[in-house]
């Protein structure tokens, strides 16, 4: 399903999840050991990828290739417009893959693959995030097992099933007529600024997480909410929710423990800031959905 309207890295995924195949394990396998099949292994998370001409793109394998890789996980992505499946594996075995590429990690790849490579890969590393954390039953304790095509994990024991979990986080850019305020955490890059995050808790609206979160983080008060894009972001399973924080207040407050500092820009400032020539401060890539909340404040 193409979103065109949706600006974000890691959406706009380009295959069909074909997801009524996943609990046909005859199919599955018979897709697996394919001639037409692509897998892409990941080694502790990270996608094997292959750099030519300086372009990276996924190092995609062929069903032959698997076995000698010996995988944790097989998960099926979906299948192209030729209907070839494709799969991502969790594999421990490497070495047979010497000099066919890297395994390098996926947020410093971001900027530099292409949407649909990104967007391929953000499920396979958020689903083997969570098989990584989730070999047990939360029901009973019980060992559980990998189910349908690897997108569920089921409970021999007490018959429960898993599915992979989905953390909701709003990020918000708090502005004020000519302003938008960004704040920093002690651990970021000296001079990077960011819109303000925070996990959406259970019996919250999102508008209500944004305005909570506003309030603790830096002491503003929201009286509007505008939702502005979502983004499946995969370090480890979040999906974040952007939006634009009207407040009514400038004198923020901030919370030492979640921040370090945080610093009102006007819109010339932002647009500097997105175009890299702020001098002092940076602000995250356009692979970030940060990066599109100010981009479309800029651009009001
Ligand atoms: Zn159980």
């Amino acid at each position: 399903m193409l979103l065109p309207q949706n600006p974000n890295a890691f959406t706009r995924y380009p295959l069909d999840r074909a997801g009524h195949h996943r609990r046909d394990t005859a199919w599955i396998e018979a897709a697996l050991t394919s001639p037409a099949a692509r897998i892409v292994p990941f080694a502790q998370h990270r996608p094997l990828v292959i750099e030519e001409n300086a372009a990276i793109s996924i190092g995609w394998l062929g069903s032959q290739a698997l076995a000698a890789l010996r995988p944790i996980v097989v998960l099926f992505l979906g299948l192209d417009d030729a209907q070839a499946p494709h799969f991502a594996a969790h594999v421990t075995e490497v070495s047979a893959l010497e000099g066919l590429g890297s395994f390098d990690d996926l947020r410093a790849l971001g900027p530099r693959l292409a949407p649909a490579d990104l967007a391929t890969l953000g499920p396979a590393k958020s689903v083997f995030e969570w098989h990584a954390r989730h070999s047990f039953c939360a029901n009973c304790g019980g060992p559980s097992v990998i189910a349908e095509a690897g997108w569920k994990r089921a409970c021999p024991t007490c018959k429960a099933e898993h599915f992979p979990r989905v953390d909701p986080v709003c990020i918000m850019l708090p502005v004020h007529g000519d302003q938008c305020l960004l704040g920093r955490q002690r651990a970021w890059p000296r001079g990077m600024h960011s819109a303000l995050a925070g996990f959406i808790e259970p019996g919250e609206a999102i508008e209500e997480a944004v305005a909570r979160e506003t309030l603790e983080e830096v002491g503003l008060r929201v009286r509007e909410v505008v939702l502005h894009s979502t983004q499946p972001w995969p370090f480890p399973h979040s999906l974040m929710i952007g939006a634009i924080a009207h407040v009514e207040n400038v004198a923020e407050r901030i919370d030492p423990h979640e921040l370090e500092s945080a610093r009102w820009f006007s819109r010339a400032d932002a647009r500097a800031l997105i175009e890299g020539r702020f001098t002092g401060a940076f602000c995250p890539p356009p692979f970030a959905i940060a990066h599109q909340l100010l981009k479309t404040w800029v651009g009001e």
